[in-house]
């Protein structure tokens, strides 16, 4: 093994769940380049891996890349770890990555335990799509944003367990309607749980069981139904002889079909 970088993913809290790869490229790297070396310590002395340790994380990641080329450049190999799951997700490892990408050096991927997948898993889902947002801004403005944007995909984020209420409530506020949501709290931890209703009865539970540990969040799609542009044009056309805008028949029937504003405002023009 020489000059090369390995993604290693590491447990998300279990810390069984790390693949016989991963030990294996962990145990025979030169360097392991880490967020925070007493965390992953803790690992390393349960599989007894004893390689040479050092930092790399969001405030010294640009600096730590020049060290990571110059090593494997020396013909070093080095592994990437994030403190849990799988590096580069919501953590360091992509300014490394395009930094390794200018240069030409060769990266492989030891893939394993990521929360957001672990999350999905667990979730009564009948289509594959979703949208993952990473750790959920807080800002209002923002969230509303993101809201918006996602109405009609599965939105899954990272949230801190300090501001989990306050953006359900925002969830709450900006849908303007009782919204299906799911939290999973300590994946693959003793105390996991996974809870999925409407967004206001979740503000019930989490408002008198205070909230620990790390959350995943999805916020479930709107329902759309499928209705054909004939039969669309109908409604639109009912609409119309009420005496409403294309305006606002865009917005009434989006909120009851889940059909894209633009699509049924131009129908509405014509
Ligand atoms: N790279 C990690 C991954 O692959 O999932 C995510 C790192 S991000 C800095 C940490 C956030 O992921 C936590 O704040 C929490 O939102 C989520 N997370 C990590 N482990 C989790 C777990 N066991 N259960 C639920 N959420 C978790």
């Amino acid at each position: 093994m020489s000059g090369e970088l390995f993604i290693t993913a590491t447990p998300i809290g279990n810390l069984a769940d790390i693949s016989l790869r991963a030990i294996d490229v962990l145990k025979s790297v030169d360097y392991i380049a880490c967020e925070d070396t007493r965390v992953t310590k803790k690992l390393l002395d349960k599989y007894s891996i004893s390689a040479k340790v050092f930092d790399c994380h969001k405030f010294n990641e640009k600096e730590k890349s020049v060290k990571i080329i110059s090593l494997i450049n020396e013909g070093k190999s080095v592994a990437l770890v994030s403190d849990a799951g799988t590096p580069c997700i919501s953590d360091p490892g992509s300014i490394l990555i395009n930094e390794l990408l200018k240069n030409n050096i060769k990266i492989t991927s030891i893939p394993g335990a990521c929360a957001v997948i672990t999350f999905l898993t667990l979730l009564p889902r009948t289509n594959e799509e979703f949208a993952f947002i990473g750790f959920m801004p807080r800002e209002k403005s923002r969230q509303n944003l993101i809201f918006n944007k996602y109405k009609y995909t599965n939105c899954v984020f990272y949230e801190s367990p300090k501001r989990l209420i306050g953006t359900l409530e925002n969830i709450l506020h900006e849908f303007g309607e009782d919204k299906k949501v799911s939290v999973g709290r300590e994946l693959t931890k003793i105390f996991e749980e996974v809870k999925t209703d409407k967004v206001s009865q979740l503000l019930n539970y989490y408002r008198n069981n205070p909230l620990k540990g790390e959350i995943v969040v999805m916020i479930w799609a709107q329902e759309t139904v499928n209705i054909d542009d004939d039969n669309l044009t109908e409604k639109i056309n009912a609409l119309k002889e009420e005496g409403y805008s294309p305006k606002d028949i865009s917005k009434i029937i989006s909120k009851l079909y889940g059909i894209n504003k633009n699509k049924i405002y131009k129908l509405a023009l014509n």
